[in-house]
């Protein structure tokens, strides 16, 4: 960070003096320093997300006990979560003179609210081996990956909803996990709240909003084929965040936007639309494996990534992929070549997220740390 910062002004000094020396040194001064100090908060900024797995995950296993009662209480941690819990509140008087230290904590952090159309995290926290945990959302289950940080047993499920099908309400998150041969159970409410998704109207050739008769089955039949991929939970989590971005133009088309087609209200966009020329690489935005290739009626040339624990990226209207199914893929390698294949204007990346099968909102995903989510 000194260094950065020190490189920074060095750099800004020698940019400016000539002209500003005879016109008002103390002026480019202070431009110079607020340069440097911006290059050296980007910088450490560039820095700080390529370190952001290790910080998040360090500081989880560093933070002290007050730190986690400070956390708890963000995170709305309810009375009665099993007897794992110690707070300083619990603690017999007598512990302040006689170090006592017998109750292990379990600590789960999981946010009170969110919104529709969003994921988000849930993380527990154990001193002891956590034996097994299981997450409970929506009828659906997810066994976490496990990893230990300095003696803390941790364990990181993402969640979400889909803005097609959910509405504002309560929803009962429940996570249950053996510590030392006993069976803890958890539980939260997590309020879902309204979202301001833009409405979108479009004009396109009718033959592109209606399908013809004659491709129903088809239609039908790649719903089975990707509704299967899209549900794919499998056992180790390759997934960390911040994800990579899979191409780098911008955002031409956001998730959620209400879509108004011909002026009948469709089904809302469930994914980003990125800007990209034909041919363009496109990257994973996480180590995972390719489980599904195909060429269907609406996408187009499509591949779709099984990052473990109910995390699925797909891939949509490729001029070509360049995986088949089976293989491993790491971060930021090619998956395909960007095109304008199936039910498409013009070429871009369609990019969807699947968590646990519901399409959530990827666009956080490429900028936060899951400390920052856990936050
Ligand atoms: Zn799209």
């Amino acid at each position: 960070m000194r260094r950065y910062f020190l490189l920074a002004m060095l750099t800004a000094l020698l940019v400016f003096p000539v002209n500003a020396i005879a016109q008002a040194q103390a002026q480019a001064q202070a431009q110079a320093q607020a340069q440097a100090q911006a290059q050296a908060q980007d910088q450490a900024q560039a820095q700080d997300q390529d370190q952001a797995q290790d910080q998040a995950q360090a500081q989880a296993q560093a933070q002290d006990q007050d730190q986690d009662q400070a956390q708890d209480s963000a995170f709305g941690l309810q009375e009665g979560d099993g007897p794992a819990l110690a707070t300083k509140a619990d603690a017999p008087a007598e512990s302040e003179s006689v170090p006592v230290k017998s109750v292990p904590a379990l600590v789960l952090a999981a946010p009170s609210k969110a919104g529709v159309g969003k994921a988000f995290l849930v993380r527990l926290t154990s001193d002891l081996p956590l034996e097994s945990v299981s997450v409970h959302w929506q009828g659906r289950e997810v066994v976490p990956s496990i990893s230990v940080w300095n003696n803390r047993h941790v364990a990181l499920a993402m969640l979400g909803t889909d803005v097609l099908t959910e509405r504002p309400g309560k929803e009962d998150l429940v996570v249950i996990a053996s510590v030392d041969g006993k069976e803890n159970t958890l539980r939260r409410t997590v309020r879902i709240v309204p979202e301001d998704y833009p409405k979108q109207e479009l004009t396109l050739p009718e033959k592109m909003v209606t399908p013809p008769k004659g491709v129903y089955a088809r239609i039908e039949a790649e719903g089975k084929q990707t509704s299967a991929a899209k549900n794919t939970v499998s056992a180790k989590r390759l997934w960390r965040l911040p994800l990579e971005r899979p191409v780098q133009g911008k955002v031409l088309s956001v998730y959620g936007a209400q879509r108004i087609l011909n002026g009948k209200p469709k089904n809302p966009h469930r994914g980003l639309d990125f800007r990209s020329p034909m041919g363009n690489p496109i990257k994973s935005v996480a180590d995972g494996k390719v489980i599904l290739v195909g060429d269907h009626y609406y996408a187009g040339n499509s591949v779709y990534v099984d990052h473990g624990n109910g995390v699925v990226s797909m891939y949509f209207h490729l001029s070509e992929p360049t995986v088949k199914v089976g293989d491993t893929v790491k971060r930021g390698q090619s998956v395909g070549l960007t095109g304008m294949t199936g039910r498409v204007t013009g070429p871009h990346l369609h990019f969807s997220l699947s968590v646990l099968g519901e399409l959530v909102d990827p666009a956080p995903l490429f900028t936060t740390t899951a400390d920052n989510m856990l936050q």
